[in-house]
């Protein structure tokens, strides 16, 4: 079968690979569309740690792809749970299940967390073998398209969850990539009312009102904490952090009002500063939120009743054989491409 290989920085081959096989308590899956993240880029543009994952036991060349779903084609003989023909979104957490934090059912915060797409064979191939445990049922009417949105969708579900919002708040979300976009989906269905999006690029901006921010803010002008603060008279209630730079944070700390929240959910390169004078005058708080955990089901439902109308992030569709050119340099170089989707063909 066809999978994308990653092999070290810009080094991404589409290779022939065995057709990977079953063990116990695992699922093969037939992969019918898969998201490009930013963790996938990070990863081509950075490469990659050559140590095998310590649960996983694999290192490079890994099959990227985290954020995919597909159709269950064989199970192992002791899985009970899943039957050939289900239709699946992947959750890819690899967790050792014995820390502190997975005892606890933290097992996203587990010490050894790792990605199926990242640290083991993941999502731009024909078939995946994952753990039984991964695969969630998707309904009827979500589409595998939808399903391959889950993931994504999951990581701004759960930061908004788990996040001081209330049916009435206004928010303000830094950086409008497909991180920030499902957080503005995400906020909206939890009944936040001024929704203020800033980002540098216009592109983006315009997509973030197209999926219902009420105000943008480009992130070149000098003045978007007094924007914001003259807008919601004061502040936002919560600043979503979705860019991961100092900038943004220091921009969403001054945004928030007395009592407010800031909510980091990108993956930060490097260090920041933050005020911590402003944040003790205002009584504010700082927190953050990696991945997501216990929450596809309601994700799947979400999408299934309509309350989040995800589809609107996907920019592109492309064969995997194009995933180089028309995925991976389209997002380094495209500002307008929020998430490109990739089908595996024969
Ligand atoms: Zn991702
Ligand atoms: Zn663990």
């Amino acid at each position: 079968m066809k999978a994308a290989r990653l092999y070290g920085s810009q080094d991404l081959r589409i290779e022939k690979v065995q057709e990977p096989t079953v063990s116990s308590g695992q699922v093969k899956v037939k992969v019918e569309w898969g998201g490009i993240c930013g963790s996938d880029l990070h990863a081509y543009s950075h490469g990659q740690s050559p140590e095998p994952h310590p649960i996983s036991k694999q290192s490079p060349p890994i099959t990227l792809g985290h954020e995919f779903s597909g159709t269950i084609v064989e199970v192992s003989d002791d899985v009970k749970s899943h039957k050939v023909g289900e239709r699946v979104a992947i959750e890819p957490l690899i967790y050792c299940g014995e820390c502190y934090a997975c005892k606890r059912g933290y097992y996203n915060q587990c010490s050894m967390v790792g990605f199926v797409g990242l640290n083991q064979d993941g999502g731009f191939a024909e078939y995946v073998v994952v753990d039984q445990n991964m695969v969630h049922e998707l309904p009827e009417n979500v589409s595998f398209e939808e399903g391959a949105l889950v993931e994504p969708t999951a990581v701004s579900f759960y930061a908004v969850r788990e996040s001081d919002l209330k049916p009435g708040d206004s928010v303000a979300i830094f950086g409008a990539g497909p991180i920030g976009l499902l957080t503005l989906l995400s906020v909206k269905a939890a009944g936040a009312t001024k929704i203020i999006v800033v980002d540098i690029s216009e592109e983006r901006l315009e997509k973030a009102k197209e999926l219902g921010a009420t105000t943008v803010i480009s992130g070149l002008r000098e003045d978007i904490v007094q924007q914001i603060l003259e807008l919601t008279n004061g502040g936002v209630s919560i600043a979503y952090e979705c860019a991961g730079v100092q900038p943004t944070m220091t921009n969403a700390v001054a945004s928030v009002k007395q009592g407010g929240q800031v909510m980091a959910i990108a993956v930060f390169g490097n260090p920041v500063a933050i005020d911590m004078g402003q944040l003790l005058y205002k009584g504010a708080n700082v927190t953050s939120r990696l991945a997501y955990r216990h929450v596809f089901p309601e994700v799947i439902d979400m999408i299934s009743t309509g309350r989040l109308d995800v589809k609107g992030v996907i920019t592109k569709k492309i064969n995997l054989e194009d995933i180089v050119e028309n995925g991976f340099e389209a997002l380094i170089n495209d500002k307008k491409q929020a998430k490109i989707l990739v089908r595996p063909t024969k």
